[in-house]
């Protein structure tokens, strides 16, 4: 083959080798702790589940192949992925983050490291260089989310790598590429030295498992992530990533579906005398709609928007739709929606990354637009 696979290709057939014992053409679950050995320290590549397992072997394979990567990692959860960058790090070590960001980073972030001697710092980063004016001598982690958790504004990547990439100890850049997913940007990429996931959300793409991944070229930090995925064991069982992995075969068409259903929501809220802002980075009126489209293929499947009436009317809201289920999570093929100031933003309450109570956020499924859409105006004239 003289052309590179495209990556609705790569997505089918990457990670994905005909099972070596007994040519299954899907990677088995394999439910085992441990591995015989024919000898002391003679075996086929495998010792013990917790340092290395061949279906989460084949996701990891998968993962990093779709995020341009050399070096994939699984784990048990997103925020376990995002628990193993932080152990990259030394106290006493500085970390810039974008100012609005899921609720559980911040938490994990202000709740957990802030005790180990780690400081933080958020701003906004809509501005590369106001952004950057926050990084200090010891800043040794950029933390980005873009678009972000829950307000779906975006930064531009390859700007503040290449504008780090001239200091003398350059931090490293992560970004959390959860509501994008590889599909719509791949950040390594754009000069991003980590990216993460929550495997929970598009990349497993039917709400019914949790996991996360970090992806890297480097291999100094391939080595540290293998050694701390193997010290800590914050891993994934094996029917998780086998679930992740047929989740992620569709993830290019369903990613397409996702926007499709969403770019018409949005612009039917927009239409609302109820509904103030809306946020979604593909609508043309975004501030940030040519950064979208430079650096996205499309603008996702997530949408927020402020209710005029206030908390209250929000709260009726998202409590009177029938095909948006009221719940947390996101990226599956059926609809949700929730109040992130109540629920997964809670954490960030009374803190400068606060959240308007009346902000509704909602994922677009892959239903039907027009019954979504009806949905939604029967609950607004509720
Ligand atoms: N990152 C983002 C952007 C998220 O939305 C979430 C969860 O909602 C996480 C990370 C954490 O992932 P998990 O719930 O799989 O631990």
């Amino acid at each position: 083959m003289t052309n590179e696979p495209k990556f609705e290709t790569l997505a089918i057939h990457a990670g994905l080798e005909p099972d070596p014992s007994t040519g299954a053409v899907v990677t088995p679950i394999y439910q085992t702790s441990t591995y015989a050995q024919d000898g002391v320290g003679v075996h086929k590549g495998y010792e013990y589940a917790r340092t290395n397992n061949p279906t989460r072997s084949a996701l990891e394979k998968a993962i990093s192949v779709l995020e341009a990567g050399k070096f994939g990692f699984a784990f048990g959860s997103g925020m376990a992925a995002i628990d193993t960058v932080l152990k990259l790090l030394n106290p006493g070590d500085h970390v810039l983050a974008i100012n609005d960001l899921y609720g559980g980073t911040f938490r994990l972030f202000d709740k957990v490291y802030q005790r180990y001697g780690f400081t933080f710092s958020y701003a906004s980063a809509l501005e590369t260089s106001t952004f950057l004016k926050n990084v200090q001598n010891n800043t040794a982690l950029i933390w980005l989310e873009t678009p972000t958790n829950p307000l779906l504004s975006l930064c531009d990547i390859q700007e503040i790598a290449s504008s780090v990439s001239s200091l003398a100890t350059p931090p490293l850049i992560c970004v959390d590429n959860t509501f994008a997913t590889p599909y719509l940007q791949q950040p390594l990429n754009m000069g991003a030295d980590i990216v993460v996931h929550s495997n929970t959300k598009y990349l497993g793409g039917h709400s019914d498992l949790v996991g996360g991944s970090a992806i890297t070229n480097r291999e100094d930090l391939a080595e540290r992530f293998a050694f701390i995925q193997n010290a800590v064991g914050a891993i994934p069982g094996p029917l998780d990533c086998f679930l992740t992995l047929r989740g992620i075969r569709t993830l290019p068409i369903r990613m397409d579906r996702h926007a499709e259903n969403a770019v018409q929501i949005a612009k039917y809220l927009q239409g609302r005398t109820e509904v103030g802002e809306v946020f979604y980075p593909f609508l043309s009126d975004h501030p940030q709609f040519e950064l979208a489209s430079r650096q996205m293929r499309n603008g996702g499947g997530m949408v927020s928007f402020v209710m005029k009436k206030g908390k209250e009317a929000a709260q009726r809201f998202v409590e009177s739709t029938n095909y948006f289920t009221l719940a947390e999570s996101l990226g599956g093929v059926e609809s949700l929606i929730e109040l992130p100031a109540l629920m997964t933003h809670a954490s960030t309450a009374n803190s400068p990354l606060e959240i308007n109570p009346s902000l509704v956020r909602l994922s677009a499924g892959l239903e039907n637009v027009t019954d979504l859409i009806e949905d939604i105006e029967q609950a607004l004239e509720k």
